[in-house]
């Protein structure tokens, strides 16, 4: 794990000092280049900004749970899913596409609200990213009998059935070029999969290529919630 976070940061550090050279060996001189290369530096700290903010939000959730810090009480579902379809609602706009909530009102589970919204604010970032203008996507609430589903829907780009095994994975990543382009860390579903585990519920995922994804949230019920 070490020796992959060191790969990622070394990437954007490597440019950063290329093109700070680059500026000081003369570039700077000459506004447009200049203007140019600060803008290229700066898309690389702020890749280097996110990677650092994924990181310690990926250890803080590892640390209060294995420390039993991490509390969950009856909350209701649908305001969860407002909430994170709020906190994207720029970035769906952005792109023109609709964010639809179908979940009843009366839906219960044991959650950690915080945490909950903030895997469901990833799975949301990543269905606007994969999808195309336009198309909708979707956040459902539905109850079976042992477990409260979430789903997070899109009719996107789809993934290969070979890489859904690996996709929880830090810094796995289907497309790398994709993922970087789009602002990704590859640490997104990682978290998502730990804050599941703080819930004693999992995360899975369905998809096809070319037709879209979705991710469900599994929380278990009734005696299973320690
Ligand atoms: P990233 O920061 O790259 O989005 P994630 O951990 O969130 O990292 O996701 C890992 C990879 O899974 C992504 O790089 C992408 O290839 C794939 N992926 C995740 N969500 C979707 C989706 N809704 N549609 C298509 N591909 C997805």
């Amino acid at each position: 794990f070490v020796a992959n976070v060191s790969h990622e940061i070394k990437t954007p550090i490597t440019a950063i000092k290329g093109f700070v050279e680059t500026l000081k060996d003369g570039a700077a001189e000459k506004p447009e280049d200049a203007e140019r290369f600060l803008s290229i530096i700066q898309k690389h700290v702020e890749r280097l900004e996110a990677i650092v903010e994924d990181l310690l939000s990926l250890s803080r959730i590892e640390k209060e749970a294995e420390r039993k810090e991490i509390l969950l009480e009856t909350h209701g579902i649908r305001e969860i899913l407002a909430g994170a379809a709020q906190v994207c609602d720029v970035k769906a706009s952005a792109k023109d596409l609709g964010l639809e909530i179908a979940c009843p009102v009366t839906l219960r589970a044991r959650i950690n609200p915080r945490l909950l919204e903030q895997a469901l604010v990833n799975l949301l970032d990543n269905a606007i990213k994969y999808s195309e203008p336009g198309q909708t996507v979707t956040l459902e609430g539905s109850e079976q009998k042992e477990e409260v589903l979430i789903r997070v829907r899109d009719k996107g780009c789809g993934i290969e059935r070979r890489h859904l095994d690996r996709l929880f994975e830090r810094f796995y990543r289907v497309d790398q070029a994709r993922s970087r382009k789009l602002g990704g860390t590859g640490l997104g579903l990682a978290i998502v999969k730990h804050i599941m585990q703080a819930h004693h519920g999992r995360v899975s995922v369905e998809s096809k290529l070319g037709s879209g994804s979705t991710f469900t949230l599994h929380l278990p019920k009734g005696e299973r919630q320690a």
